[in-house]
C-alpha cells in the first residue's frame, strides 16, 4: 500500500470518529425533535455543556471512565460505541473503494444508517427526516455510485427495449430510481401480507420509506439481499428471544434494526453473494 493510500485510510477514519460524535447528537436530538447543530453538546443529566477537550470521540469516554465531569452520572457506552463504529464504517468504505467517488457516495449511506438503527432500537421510528432526504441523496448521488449495483439483467433488457447497443448514460438514475421504487415496493408489499397473516402491525411505512433510501443507494438487486437478510436476521433473534424466555410471540421487534445491519451487509458483500449464489453448485 503506497503512502498516500495509507494516509488517506488513516485520515478518513479519523474523520469518521469525529462525525460518529455527531451522529450521537442525530440519534439523542432527531425523536426529541431538537436541532441537531445549536446549542452544543451538554450532559444529559445535569445539563453542563460538554468542554471540545471532553469531546474526543472514544478517548474522552475512557479518559472520564464513562462518567460525566461534573455531575459524575455514567455516560451510556453507546456513546464511543457509535464513534467506534462510524469510524470502522469510514474504514471500511476507504478500504474497499479508495480515494474514489463511492467511498464518499456509501459513508454517506452507512451514516444514515447508524442513526436510523439507533434511533429504531431506542424508539421504534424511523424518521422521515433521515429515510425521504435519503431516499432522494441516494439518487442524487447515483452517477457516483458503484455502477454494478445498478445494472445487471434488467439494465441489458431495457437498453434492448429501447433499442440501444450501449448502456444509457442515464441509467444510474434510472437504476437508483428503481432500486427506490422496487425496495420500497417489496416492503410494503411485506408488511401488507403480514398484516393479513398475523391481523397486526409489523412493519411501519417507516420500513417502507427506510427501503426507499436503501433501494436508491444499492439498487433494487440488493435491496431485495436486504429484505432477505433483515427478515433473516429478524427471525433468528426473534426466536432466539423467545426460546431464552426474553419475548413472546407479541413482542415487537424494531425492523429497521435488522435492515440496517443487513444494507450494510449487502453494501460490502452482495455482489460477490449474487454471484456466488446465481453460479449454482455445478459449476
Ligand atoms: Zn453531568
Amino acid at each position: 500500500m503506497v503512502f498516500t493510500d495509507m494516509f488517506f485510510l488513516v485520515a478518513y477514519t479519523a474523520m469518521g470518529l469525529l462525525i460518529g460524535s455527531f451522529l450521537n447528537v442525530c440519534i439523542y436530538r432527531i425523536p426529541l425533535k431538537k436541532s441537531v447543530v445549536w446549542p452544543g453538546s451538554s450532559c444529559p443529566k445535569c445539563g453542563k455543556p460538554i468542554k471540545p477537550y471532553d469531546n474526543i470521540p472514544v478517548l474522552s469516554w475512557l479518559i472520564l471512565r464513562g462518567k460525566c465531569r461534573f455531575c459524575k452520572n455514567p455516560i451510556s457506552a453507546q456513546y464511543p460505541f457509535v464513534e467506534l463504529l462510524t469510524g470502522a464504517a469510514f474504514f471500511a468504505c476507504a478500504r474497499t473503494w479508495g480515494l474514489n467517488p463511492p467511498t464518499f457516495v456509501n459513508t454517506v449511506l452507512l451514516a444514515l444508517l447508524i442513526v436510523l438503527v439507533f434511533t429504531d432500537y431506542h424508539h421504534q421510528i424511523l424518521p422521515n427526516v433521515l429515510t425521504i432526504p435519503g431516499a432522494v441523496v441516494g439518487v442524487a448521488l447515483s452517477p457516483l455510485q458503484v455502477f454494478p449495483f445498478y445494472s445487471g439483467v434488467l439494465e441489458v433488457k431495457a437498453a434492448g427495449l429501447l433499442g440501444l447497443d450501449e448502456t444509457p448514460v442515464a441509467w444510474p438514475w434510472l437504476g437508483a430510481l428503481f432500486g427506490a421504487l422496487f425496495g420500497g415496493g417489496l416492503l410494503l408489499l411485506v408488511a401488507t401480507l403480514y398484516k393479513a397473516v398475523r391481523r397486526r402491525d409489523g412493519l411501519g411505512m417507516g420500513d417502507v420509506k427506510m427501503m426507499l433510501m436503501v433501494g436508491a443507494f444499492l439498487g433494487y438487486r440488493l435491496a431485495l439481499l436486504t429484505i432477505f437478510g433483515g427478515a433473516l436476521l429478524g427471525t433468528l433473534v426473534g426466536v432466539s428471544l423467545q426460546v431464552a424466555g426474553k419475548a413472546t410471540m407479541q413482542t415487537k421487534l424494531a425492523f429497521g434494526v435488522f435492515l440496517g445491519i443487513a444494507a450494510a451487509a449487502a453494501l460490502f458483500w452482495g455482489l460477490p453473494f449474487l454471484d456466488w449464489y446465481l453460479r449454482g453448485p455445478q459449476k
